[in-house]
């Protein structure tokens, strides 16, 4: 026998054909990472360690990792439904809330249907809409930085197939009101479906926030999105979920990934659930919102116009200048998230780390 052999490739001449939605878009561009000594506020991470449970988990479930995970992840997704109080039913869990949201599109995106959010927003939002075969429409969110969900409800047609609420927005920072969604809800069709990314649930302090379990009882078209990513600091191991009604939710478990939650994760998830670590938690959450308070008003007292927040993160309009305020930023040591044209988003980091950013902001005005 010969071997067949082929001629070496020129890796960049490749013939075969991207969808076209793929090829359209933009080269991903990596988050700053520190090259030196240098405080990163560019990620909306969470400054803390681990929480020490979890890492007590993680240290643990290390020496089972030669085998494969529970692959329907059965006791987080009761662990989680327990802790929210909805039916295991109702869970899906995924690499990431971004996964279990590329998921819930693939399960009700047919080619061409279109995805309705904010902009700005989640820079994810665009991609996975692309991903699933769906056409991106976008309604500007307002100079305050809050959803102009009106004008989101006038802007569904008849191709509308999903709508995107991120609330608290990234990179902005303001809620959506109960009373507003609300509203919202009662003039969209019921076969559309309504995510509502809540992917910093834990850092909200406004009393008019919906409570998004009520809003999903009362709205079976309704999909909540969840993380622990942010307030619980487990963003290097991706862990995320979806609440649905059970019909949807067995829909969007269907288009998920197997496995797609890896053992490390799933104990360490488990973990961070439980009364210990919530009680960790709650205080590392609590500190950096005081820690938002502080930065919010030190802002303001500069002359900074930022909107209300509450992420852990504060927006700056900085315009036409944000390219160079970014890097005059990095220059000094704090990298920061930059929105070319628009804006600067800052993480709500260690307390030495926001001072620097504070020191630096006060040079800008
Ligand atoms: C950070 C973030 C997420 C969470 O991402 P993970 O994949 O869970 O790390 C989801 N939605 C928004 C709006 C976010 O900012």
């Amino acid at each position: 026998m010969t071997a067949v052999t082929t001629p070496a490739a020129d890796p960049a001449s490749s013939t075969v054909p991207l969808r076209a939605a793929i090829a359209a878009l933009p080269a991903y561009v990596p988050g700053a990472r520190p090259t030196g000594a240098a405080w990163k506020l560019s990620s909306n991470e969470n400054p803390y360690p681990p929480l020490t449970s979890v890492l007590a988990a993680i240290q643990s479930a290390a020496t089972d990792v030669n085998r494969y995970p529970d692959m329907y992840a059965t006791e987080l997704v009761e662990t989680v439904a327990g802790y929210v109080g909805v039916d295991a039913a109702q869970v899906v869990v995924g690499n990431g809330s971004v996964a279990v949201l590329q998921h819930v599109l693939e399960a009700v995106v047919e080619p061409g249907d279109e995805v309705l959010f904010p902009w700005r927003s989640f820079e994810a939002y665009p991609i996975i809409t692309a991903v699933a075969g769906g056409v991106p429409v976008t309604v500007p969110v307002g100079a305050d930085g809050r959803l102009d969900l009106p004008a989101m409800a006038a802007a569904v047609t008849e191709r509308t197939r999903v709508v995107l609420v991120c609330t608290p927005n990234n990179p902005t920072g303001p809620v959506v009101h109960a009373d507003e969604l609300e509203r919202f809800l009662a003039v969209v069709p019921r076969d559309v479906l309504v995510v509502v990314d809540e992917a910093y649930l834990e850092f909200v302090r406004d009393e008019q926030a919906p409570d998004a379990l009520a809003v999903l009882r009362d709205n079976p078209n309704v999909v909540v999105l969840r993380t622990l990513s942010k307030a619980y600091g487990l963003a290097g191991l991706r862990v995320g979920y979806a609440l649905a009604e059970p019909r949807l939710a067995a829909g969007i478990r269907a288009a998920s990934t197997p496995f797609g939650v890896n053992h490390l994760a799933q104990r360490a998830a488990i973990a961070a659930l439980q009364p210990p670590a919530q009680a960790e938690m709650a205080q590392h959450v609590d500190a950096l919102v005081a820690e938002r308070t502080r930065m919010w008003d030190a802002l303001r007292a500069q002359g900074w116009e930022v909107p209300v927040t509450h992420a852990n993160f504060v927006w700056l309009a900085t315009g036409e200048r944000t390219g160079e305020l970014a890097a005059a930023a990095t220059a000094a040591g704090v990298l920061v998230r930059p929105f070319a044209g628009e804006g600067i988003r800052v993480s709500i980091g260690e307390v030495a780390a926001n001072d620097a950013f504070l020191e630096l902001a006060a040079t800008w005005r």
